[in-house]
């Protein structure tokens, strides 16, 4: 069993990111815990894209959500941040973290990810999901391979997110389409894809239990 924590900057990067990959992560017995850095929104809206990322996190099975707090476009790039996720992934153990990419536009989104890779120096495996906003120059090395079944689950998931509604709509639809595309990329029918940031193997020679497209 493996220890899984995900970063997102806001309610719903994680379930776009990396939702169908956490879902197999349950269903192959792993725990998965969400750390989410800010409530998203206006201060009015904090407590409903809160309510909606507990229920995004109930229909992926994720074990645990917690919310560190951070203004919306304020997320930090510093010691303070770093030591708390830092703290956490020490406190639950966390063997796979997966984290923001830098290749992004949004700035909560690139300063997530340098934020949450420095405090992820010790970690054995850390990998970067896209987004939305990620650039071109973000180059994939690694898939996980979705089941339609688990494909359906991501996407409910992130329609769970109501208060965006119509844009969730929509983005619900292109991810379908993504999944598709990296599916392609990676010779099965949907995949989700991923910057390597670190894999760190005791033995070179052991067999990678969760390293193919078959296991996440
Ligand atoms: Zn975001």
């Amino acid at each position: 069993m493996m220890n899984i924590v995900a970063i997102g900057a806001h309610p719903d990067d994680i379930e776009l990111g990396a939702g169908g990959s956490l879902a197999l992560h349950r269903q192959n017995g792993d725990a998965v815990r969400f750390l989410v850095l800010t409530r998203g929104g206006e201060l009015s809206d904090q407590s409903q894209r809160e309510r909606e990322a507990r229920t995004a996190a109930d229909i992926l099975g994720v074990d645990d959500i917690h919310f560190l707090g951070y203004e919306d476009t304020r997320v930090p790039y510093n010691d303070e941040i770093i030591k708390r996720i830092n703290d956490h992934l020490t406190a639950v153990n966390a063997d796979r973290v997966y984290v923001h990419t830098e290749e992004d536009t949004h700035q909560d989104h690139r300063r997530a990810a340098l934020s949450s890779i420095a405090a992820s120096r010790n970690i054995d495996e850390v990998l970067a999901f896209e987004s939305p906003s990620t650039r071109s120059s973000f180059n994939p090395q690694y898939y996980n391979s979705l089941t339609e079944d688990v494909l359906e689950q991501k996407i409910e998931a992130i329609r769970a997110h109501e208060s965006q509604s119509e844009k969730k709509y929509l983005e619900a639809e292109a991810m379908k389409g993504l999944a598709r595309f990296r599916g392609r990329q990676a010779n099965t029918r949907y995949a989700e894809s991923y910057q390597v940031i670190r894999i760190k193997r005791a033995n070179p020679g052991a067999p990678i239990a969760h390293g193919t497209t078959q296991r996440p």
